[in-house]
């Protein structure tokens, strides 16, 4: 059958699929959605403030949902979510209902087919679970349009750099004692990142003022350092700790308080010098909408697979970018490098290792940036080790 006669077909089988029909511009159609859960091992166990205040176990493995889409013209694209602690087996469970929406369906059209997901999963609401699910296939839909167009994905976007300012988050975590904290942050340096972020919000300040002097004087003044609180301070501890460590000079304070309180985090952010960065843990665009509206991020930490991937991260990136909010995607490099280079003001990137044995790829690292990969789409591809981590798979169409 002649490739035109095949989208005919194909068009035909499936002329309207989402109460928003394809129309004729449509061009190719997904014939294949495969699903897996992943299960990456840390090796050690992690500890932030949130472990320590007794909110939360131990961190020892990240699941993820990766999606696979492939098209009937040829092209493959590869997207991934992912959860912390729990709710991986649900995600997968949750990909087997909506894969089947996008199979027949042009993959080039995402943002309808984002809104299609979206209202097939209406009354799961529009945050959390629902749409980091859709994270991994709006992901993948990305990847795949980046890969037909021949470029990476930070190019198709509209990029304004070639690399991104980045530091490492992953060596000053509060399972490390001082020693281990200087050892690793060093380590850091010597390969090329540009930053070191601390781990705070233990119970006792004091402690954690202890760890920011002794890493300040082990780098020296001219290294960026950051302090994350993982939502463990009250106001008043919030506004007394910030100003304690204002000649410390830090790139910002993180999550002094909880998530939610946007007019807490505005108050800071009016009162000291240090900008505040949250916006990690919301996993919606109304969330992000309502705190930069509150005025309560000098740097915004959307986290592309927690908001439903990015389609809605861009639409953040947009009122960001429009209320002079500087950007600082959390975790998942691989995919916010791309993004990052597409924003209006420098960002940073967040450097941890910990997904890096799934991809074939590294990234390269050098001047204290992060430089975007030459390669088409997120340019990633599946390890060995990624199959061997894989838990359960679910696949949907015609695999090509
Ligand atoms: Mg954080």
């Amino acid at each position: 059958m002649s490739a035109d006669a095949q989208k005919k077909r194909l068009i035909a089988a499936n002329p309207k699929a989402a109460g928003l029909e394809a129309g004729i511009a449509s061009q190719d159609r997904i014939v294949w959605v495969g699903a897996s859960l992943v299960v990456v091992p840390l090796g050690r166990e992690i500890n932030d403030a949130k472990v320590l205040t007794g909110r939360q176990r131990p961190l020892t493995e990240v699941a993820l949902l990766v999606v696979e889409i492939a098209s009937a013209e040829g092209y493959r694209g590869l997207g991934f979510s992912y959860t912390l602690r729990v709710g991986g087996p649900a995600m997968l469970a949750y990909a087997r209902d909506l894969a089947e929406g996008l199979v027949g369906e042009d993959p080039n059209d995402i943002a309808r087919l984002w809104d299609k997901l979206a209202w097939w999963s209406a009354s799961l609401g529009r945050a959390g679970l629902a749409v980091q699910t859709i994270a991994a296939f709006d992901t993948a839909l990305w990847d795949l349009k980046a890969r037909r167009a021949g470029l990476p994905l930070a190019k198709l976007l509209g990029a304004q750099r070639d690399s991104v300012r980045c530091y490492n988050s992953s060596g000053g975590y509060l399972s490390s004692d001082i020693a281990e904290m200087k050892e690793r942050a060093s380590a850091s340096l010597e390969r090329g990142i540009g930053g070191i972020k601390l781990k705070v919000g233990q119970p006792d300040p004091m402690i954690d003022l202890q760890r920011i002097e002794a890493l300040r004087d082990h780098l020296g003044a001219d290294v960026p350092m950051m302090i994350d609180a993982n939502q463990q301070w009250d106001r008043t501890t919030a506004l007394r700790f910030g100003r304690i460590v204002e000649p410390l000079n830090l790139v910002w304070i993180e999550e002094p308080l909880d998530a939610h309180d946007f007019e807490g985090h505005a108050a800071l952010a009016a009162e000291l010098a240090t900008p505040i960065a949250t916006g990690e843990m919301l996993s919606s665009v109304d969330e992000h909408v309502k705190l930069i509206q509150a005025g309560g991020a000098d740097f915004i930490q959307a986290d592309a697979p927690r908001v439903g991937g990015i389609t809605p991260f861009l639409k953040i990136c947009t009122l960001a970018e429009l209320s002079r909010v500087d950007l600082a995607p959390h975790m998942v490099m691989e995919i916010h490098l791309h993004l990052a280079a597409a924003y209006a003001s420098e960002p940073w990137v967040e450097h941890f290792e910990w997904l890096e044995p799934v991809f074939n790829e590294r990234l390269e690292i050098r001047g204290g940036r992060m430089i975007v990969p030459d390669r088409p789409g997120l340019g990633l591809t599946l390890s060995e080790a990624a199959a061997s981590w894989t838990r359960e798979t679910a696949e949907f169409g015609r695999r090509p």
